[in-house]
């Protein structure tokens, strides 16, 4: 008898071991073709909170003293900046300013942002080229390196003895007694379609700034949001979060983050992006499943909000 009980035990732990292998081979897989589909430069999707932008870099909470500063940037696939577009260009961005500040002020927060732009002796305008527009760069694997340098290009053309856009950051901070810089690269497009992005906004390497190709007053409101933290509302295809994004675009129709094209007068900051840009540190349960994402472009470390 004791023999047999023996055999039986002995069959029992062979299988226990075996389904113990099979269970370590089947983790080793899993482990292994996470680590191939992670591992890659670019491309891949990534799961990244949107909270991670968060009174985050240069820009932290949309409160206090802050500055836009504005670069006009000719590239060869934007159109020159005239003097007739800078005005037109700045008139959008006063008006942003001011929808910022009343919204600001609804809320009861303490916000002045002045406006101010970068121009050296000889001319209000940089030229710096891009091999293409925005969204053909941000294709490329290298796309963010290149949008990165390029950004400190420009700083250095008009300031050479600055390697980058920290020094730039640093001077205004100091130059105008402010806390946040909005480092606000502007495209010139017309009639052409390019995007609008925040690069940076949830690095510790490298400071965070915006390239807008749009004079929308809605759009370089809602670029500069993004600068502070804030997240997009919508669906679009660098973001799987497909089903959150349409529940958010039924629950906030007028939000700055669903609908930047509407017009801005129409338009109001929700509960979401109140909590990301710093206005309230008070988030209703119910919206924290909405912070999880997964997104393509967060490459080396850095990452594009559109
Ligand atoms: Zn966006």
């Amino acid at each position: 008898m004791t023999s047999i009980t023996q055999l039986f035990q002995n069959i029992l732990k062979a299988l226990a071991t075996l389904s113990l292998l099979k269970k370590a081979g089947i983790g080793l897989l899993f482990f292994l073709f996470f680590t191939s589909a992670f591992s890659q430069d670019s491309k891949d999707w990534y799961a990244i909170d949107s909270r991670m932008a968060r009174d985050h870099n240069v820009c932290k909470k949309l409160q206090g003293n802050v500055l836009v500063y504005a670069i006009w940037v000719d590239t060869k696939s934007s159109l020159g900046w005239t003097n007739y577009d800078i005005n037109t260009a700045t008139d959008s961005i006063n008006r942003a300013i001011n929808w910022i500040q009343d919204q600001a002020a609804k809320s009861n927060i303490q916000l002045h942002i002045s406006f101010d732009y970068l121009s050296s002796d000889t001319s209000r305008t940089v030229e710096q080229n891009l091999p293409g527009p925005v969204t053909k760069v941000l294709a490329a694997d290298d796309g963010i390196d290149q949008l990165e340098k390029w950004g400190n290009r420009v700083v250095n053309k008009v300031y050479p003895d600055y390697k980058n856009k920290e020094r730039l950051v640093a001077k205004l901070r100091d130059q105008y007694n402010v806390e946040s810089v909005v480092l606000l690269y502007m495209l010139n497009n017309y009639y052409k379609d390019d995007c609008s992005i925040t690069l940076n906004a949830m690095s510790n390497d490298y400071v965070e700034f915006a390239v807008s190709s749009f004079k929308v007053p809605g759009l370089i409101a809602h670029e500069i949001l993004h600068v502070f933290g804030a997240a997009d509302l919508y669906y679009h295809k660098y973001s799987t979060t497909k089903l959150y994004k349409s529940d958010l675009k039924k629950m906030f129709p007028n939000d700055i983050m669903t609908s930047p094209r509407e017009y801005i007068s129409q338009l109001e900051i929700g509960p979401i992006t109140k909590y990301l840009i710093g206005w309230t540190d008070i988030i209703d349960l119910k919206y924290i499943q909405y912070f999880k994402e997964q997104k393509s472009d967060v490459r080396k470390g850095r990452d594009v909000i559109y």
